[in-house]
């Protein structure tokens, strides 16, 4: 049954306005926030916490515009128009309020629907000695207006207050130079177009600022020729183009309303001069992009040097158990089978992946931590020139560092490229930024077989992801596309003191979503793989004779020439496709034998040279389901299919390659 709802509200804004931050404290979610533009790319739902109504909430994406340049912008802007919701609120970074009121003035000009302004990171305001005249933009804009510092939940009380009591619709109107409304009645009175739209004055203005969306809606019209001529006589008439000039002319109005809003107290200019001193230097690529290098170098030093301990800890624990519960069984004569379905398949499964839970922890926390000071979006800025030698857009780098958390998230941020060009090629070398998924491969095998160099080695493995990924994106650009690119705009968000908080809570759901894997997707790939080498009945575990080693020898040739044509190995990369954990969980249920750890066991299957390949074969070859599904809904399956051979290739060429050349 469906349960009614009340009210339906829009959260909108520029990207980075605190929208997520302001959705959470208003529903009680924990949807991710992040100090840069793009992170939040698909519509969040939640209800309203703390009032009897029933409030549905929607996290929009962020918008710089409703004159929709990037799909993400389009989402946002047909959301709008759907006419689903009964008021909108519209929220705004008052350290920047120029540049943010513009989508709002947009929303005011085609939506009848009731507006709450809620102006933003106040905090940040104030202490840099603004204040505004709060009831002075109210009326300008005809709206009710709420200060807030959402952080600190300032303001979240009177916002929620307001929206369960909505203000009346808005009827604010923006009157343009003689010149273009001369133009909008003219287009008003083409046959029959009053009568099409429904908001046919507002229509009329988007036909003159070009709108792409707009004017395809309008194709098949009779008047359609029309609209062109009255487009570009309007340019002449104005002597430049349409677009530029109602743009400007709402900026206008913008900075009207700035200049009599904003009162300036005493400056705080030191530490604005030092901020952008600091940012002058460390958006300098010579000292930018060495700078990168050494922190992510650090952050891997840091995963291994407080994680490792953690690791050995949790993984001791699970062989102390299965040692202990094997005699348990034993004990009270359990059957052979249930007791090896628990511990050669559950605990060697499921513990050997748990215990790089650690690892993972600090490795989020870091990010996250690093993601919130604003120092990423600077590392992007550096790194703009870097990723249009590799032939992706600048804004492409954000995909590019979430795809070290999740290919996943990280593959839906491409939305926020303008170009199917950009969006395509991102996708595409996305898997090569290696997923924390895949990160206790590595620290198993490093720690089996470079035990002095362990940070230094899986440091290199994403090192050899993102040349690879450099090299794709090259070779993809030459063969596939050849369009001429557009240029960086990033926006640099503010230097923040991250919350602590903020940032252990993304790592408490990544680790969250982390062991709800464990426990389900992995239990129940190793059950599969427990079961089929244990049938048919009578074969020993695991052994070549079974259904396993049947289907893994037939397979297993293909990867003799790397070293790698042991059946069991094929086995835990065929399972890698369903999960990345899989991999080490169907390696610790397979190879170790009675009272071998699973680093020993490695030692008869893998040289150095053969684990050094192993890993960079799990680095390049087919993505996981998940990324391979959002793959699809992105960018098409001919282009997932070609992902996929092409991954399975190139990581099969270089497995091989490591094996003749350094063995
Ligand atoms: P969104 O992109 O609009 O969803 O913005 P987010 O909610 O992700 O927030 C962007 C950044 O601004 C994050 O680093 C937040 O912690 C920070 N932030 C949000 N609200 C405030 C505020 O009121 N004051 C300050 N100082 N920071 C804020
Ligand atoms: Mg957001």
């Amino acid at each position: 049954m469906e349960k009614k709802i009340d009210l339906r509200v829009a959260l909108f804004g520029n990207p980075n306005s605190g929208k997520t931050t302001i959705f959470n404290a208003l529903t009680g979610s924990h949807q991710h926030v992040g100090n840069w533009s793009g992170v939040t790319v698909d519509s969040k739902l939640g209800m309203l916490k703390g009032v009897k109504e029933r409030v549905e909430l929607v996290d929009l994406p962020g918008a710089y515009s409703l004159t929709p340049n990037s799909p993400d912008e389009v989402v946002v802007r047909d959301a709008l128009m759907s006419g689903t919701f009964d008021c909108i609120v519209c929220i705004i970074d008052a350290n920047n309020v120029e540049r943010n009121l513009y989508p709002m003035i947009q929303l005011l000009e085609f939506s009848d629907k009731p507006v709450i302004l809620v102006l933003n990171m106040m905090d940040e305001v104030e202490s840099t000695g603004h204040f505004f005249d709060i009831e002075k933009i109210a009326e300008a804009l005809r709206v009710k207006v709420i200060p807030a510092a959402a952080i600190d939940g300032r303001g979240i009380p009177e916002l929620r207050e307001a929206i369960v009591s909505p203000p009346e619709g808005n009827d604010f109107k923006l009157l343009y130079d003689t010149t273009i409304e001369r133009q909008i009645c003219r287009i008003l009175r083409l046959k029959s177009f009053e009568a099409d739209h429904e908001d046919a004055h507002w229509t009329a203005l988007k036909v003159l600022e070009r709108d792409p969306q707009v004017m395809k809606s309008l194709k098949s019209k009779p008047y359609f020729s029309d609209l062109r001529k009255i487009q570009n006589s309007s340019d002449r008439d104005l002597g430049r183009p349409s677009p530029v000039h109602i743009g400007e002319y709402r900026h206008g109005l913008i900075r009207g309303l700035v200049a009599e809003s904003i009162k300036h107290t005493e400056k705080k200019t030191d530490s604005i001069e030092f901020a952008d001193a600091f940012d002058h230097v460390i958006t300098n690529p010579w000292v930018g992009i060495p700078l990168f290098i050494v922190i992510i170098f650090l952050i891997f030093q840091l995963v291994f040097k407080l994680g490792s301990p953690l690791q050995e800890m949790i993984g001791g624990f699970f062989s102390w158990s299965s040692i202990h519960i094997t005699q348990f069984f034993a004990s009270i004569s359990t059957p052979a089978w249930l007791a090896s379905l628990i511990v050669n398949g559950l605990i060697a499964g499921v513990g050997g992946v748990l215990s790089f839970l650690p690892n993972i922890m600090i490795l989020f926390f870091l990010m996250s931590y690093l993601e919130d000071t604003g120092y990423m979006a600077r590392a992007a800025f550096v790194m703009d020139g870097v990723m249009h030698k590799m032939g992706l857009h600048g804004k492409s780098f954000i995909p590019m560092i979430l795809g070290f958390g999740c290919n996943v998230p990280a593959i839906m941020a491409a939305r926020t490229l303008e170009t199917r060009k950009d969006r395509i090629l991102t996708v595409l070398v996305n898997p090569f930024m290696s997923c924390s998924a895949r990160l206790p491969i590595y620290v198993l095998f490093a720690s089996a077989f470079f035990t002095k160099h362990q940070g230094f080695i899986v440091f290199s493995i994403y090192m050899i992801g993102i040349i690879i990924a450099v090299f794709s994106a090259r070779l993809f650009k030459k063969l596939f596309f050849k369009e001429e690119d557009i240029p960086l705009i990033i926006e640099l968000p503010p230097f923040r003191m991250p919350k602590l908080v903020n940032s252990i809570l993304h790592m408490w759901l990544k680790a969250r979503s982390f062991i709800y894997k464990a426990g389900t997707v992995i239990v129940a790939g190793v059950v599969i793989v427990w079961f089929l080498s244990s049938v048919p009945f009578g074969v020993e575990y695991a052994s070549e004779e079974s259904f396993l080693g049947v289907i893994g020898r037939a397979i297993a040739p293909v990867f003799h020439p790397a070293g790698l044509g042991d059946w069991k190995i094929v086995v835990a990369l065929v399972f890698g496709i369903i999960a990345k954990e899989e991999v080490v969980a169907i390696l610790a249920t397979l190879l170790p034998t009675a009272g071998q750890t699973l680093s020993e066991a490695l030692h008869l299957y893998f040289t150095p040279v053969t684990a050094f390949g192993f890993m960079i074969l799990t680095l390049v070859y087919t993505p996981c389901f998940a990324t391979l599904g959002v793959m699809k809904k992105e960018i098409g399956l001919k282009w997932t299919m070609f992902s996929v051979f092409y991954g399975l290739l190139l990581g099969w060429v270089l497995a091989t390659l490591i094996n003749i050349i350094f063995s």
